[in-house]
């Protein structure tokens, strides 16, 4: 079987971690088995429906290097790939099961309607939903109304005895009494749009899509749908619902857990590969051990096997690890032009840049890839080299273990070896080991040492390894710093 999946968004929103997810899954599902990815955009819902969305899935996938190989743009053989672009099709076959009695013109008014809503909410009726009103119309009903200049919606006969089986890889046989499935819904609305189901259906087999591979939330719809290519006379599709993405307390991922948008990931400076890597991870596995991944590697080795049941936990600080472990491996020129744009916007290089900013640059890499878990790290790590800003609260200085005393004499005297120790050229480890030596003659510990005289240097307790700092700031600023540091000390 040729293998043939789509990733079918609504532009109804950013793309979200948990959508480009299933995006990832149906690709490498895809290239993994030689098929195709086809990118269908669904905007049948024209009130929810925005321009912002659409460019950010566009833009997104095209970050995370992820090709279609037939939607929108590219196009292809079944397209158009836009929903919207299709409605006509949609009427047509919306029509063809009102002629087999499939399906039935409603004229129901909105008031009607609201009306039934209620009378069955204070009977606390069994019976939910529309009440069937023009299931059985007469043909000369069906034209007077017409002829009143009433547009009817479709609505689809869903059978009211029996039961719907459909089968989902993963979750195995699930079935549905028809009685349970939502009575009647609108396939195509009085304005000749379609709903959701009527659209995705079609779509799923004109466009000849063999999986479908989506988010568990559309389990509820899977007997409708099978009841609907039931009612075409279409085979249906193999379906396989993919597990919930949720953060560490177990609900489902929103903005209360973090950043939810894939794009506000790349403001951040995550690298696509991390994203790529770490999100299949999010309820896949190989063999339970293998963590990389490459986009190619999963290209080749992703199966559908290898899918869990289990609701998936998203997990930042593992996210973060990864990017980490990705930044790392960068080779520095890239990174180099990946952390200036940071850089820039923080006002410490200009645009474009010059060249002294390029050789900046270049000496600033290496040191700041060792520390940084995101790009925009490089800005906190490197601010005290384009602005300083001393620290005034000597708490700051002073580390766990140490008191006032103690660090003003770490300063005072760390200061004088640092200092001397470099403009005789020494090596930086017997720098170090005289810097421990002072600790142990203070009595405290060698941070007791080290963290006031970093504080001094950067103006900062995270920053970059002491001699990287020192080498990047030069060492006549370096001497100025710390002499300005003991005196804040020495000052009362
Ligand atoms: N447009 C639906 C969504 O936004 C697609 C569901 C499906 O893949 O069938 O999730
Ligand atoms: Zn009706």
């Amino acid at each position: 079987m040729d293998v043939r999946v789509r990733y079918a968004p609504s532009p109804t929103g950013l793309q979200h971690i948990g959508g480009i997810r299933t995006a990832l899954f149906n690709y490498f599902f895809a290239k993994a088995n030689g098929g195709k990815f086809i990118l269908r955009v669904e905007d049948t819902d024209r009130e929810r429906y925005s321009d912002e969305s659409l460019e950010d899935l566009y833009s997104t996938l095209e970050w995370l290097g992820i090709k279609w190989d037939e939607g929108p743009v590219v196009g292809g053989p079944y397209g158009p790939y836009i929903q919207s672009e299709r409605f006509d099709l949609y009427k047509e076959y919306a029509e063809k099961l009102v002629e087999e009695g499939k399906a039935y013109y409603c004229f129901c008014t909105p008031e009607r309607l609201e009306e039934v809503r209620k009378a069955q909410v204070e009977s606390k009726s069994e019976y939910q939903g529309y009440d069937r009103h023009c299931a059985n119309l007469s043909d000369s009903e069906i034209k007077a109304y017409l002829a009143q200049g009433i547009k009817p919606v479709i609505r689809f006969r869903v059978p009211t005895s029996g039961k719907t089986t459909f089968h989902d890889i993963l979750m195995g046989d699930i079935t549905r009494r028809n009685c349970d499935i939502s009575p009647d819904p609108i396939l195509l609305k009085s304005d000749g749009f379609p709903t959701y189901h009527l659209a995705n259906v079609v779509d799923d087999y004109l466009m000849h899509i063999t999986h479908i591979m989506r988010a568990q939330e559309w389990i509820p719809s899977g007997p409708l749908h099978v009841l609907l290519y039931e009612a075409f006379g279409w085979e249906v599709p193999q379906y396989c619902h993919l597990p919930m993405v949720m953060g560490k307390d177990g609900q489902k991922l929103s903005k209360r857990h973090g950043s939810t948008a894939v794009r506000d990931f790349r403001a951040k400076g995550y690298l696509p590969e991390a994203i790529i890597n770490y999100v299949t991870l999010v309820g896949w596995s190989l063999d339970g051990s293998t963590e990389f991944f490459s986009k190619e590697d999963l290209e080749k080795c992703f199966t559908m096997e290898g899918i869990h049941k289990a609701p998936a936990v998203f997990d930042y600080k593992k996210l973060d690890w990864f990017n980490g472990q990705y930044i790392r491996q960068c080779d520095n020129k890239r990174l180099a032009s990946l952390v200036a744009p940071y850089l820039q916007e923080a006002g410490y290089l200009s645009t474009p840049l010059t060249e002294q900013d390029e050789e900046l640059l270049e000496t600033l890499v290496p040191p700041v890839k060792e520390r940084m878990k995101v790009l925009s790290d490089v800005v906190p790590l490197t601010s005290f080299l384009f602005e300083d800003k001393p620290v005034e609260d000597k708490n700051v200085y002073i580390a766990k273990g140490s008191d006032e005393a103690q660090t003003a004499e770490a300063l005072v005297t760390g200061s004088e070896i640092l200092l001397s120790g470099l403009k005789n050229g020494e090596a930086e480890s017997a720098i170090e080991e005289k810097l421990v030596a002072l600790s142990q003659n203070l009595g405290i510990k060698v941070n007791g040492v080290f963290q006031p005289i970093r504080v001094a240097i950067t103006n900062s307790t995270v920053s970059l390894p002491l001699f990287d700092s020192i080498r990047l700031l030069g060492l006549d600023e370096t001497e100025k710093r710390l002499e300005r540091a003991v005196k804040l000390f020495k000052e009362n």
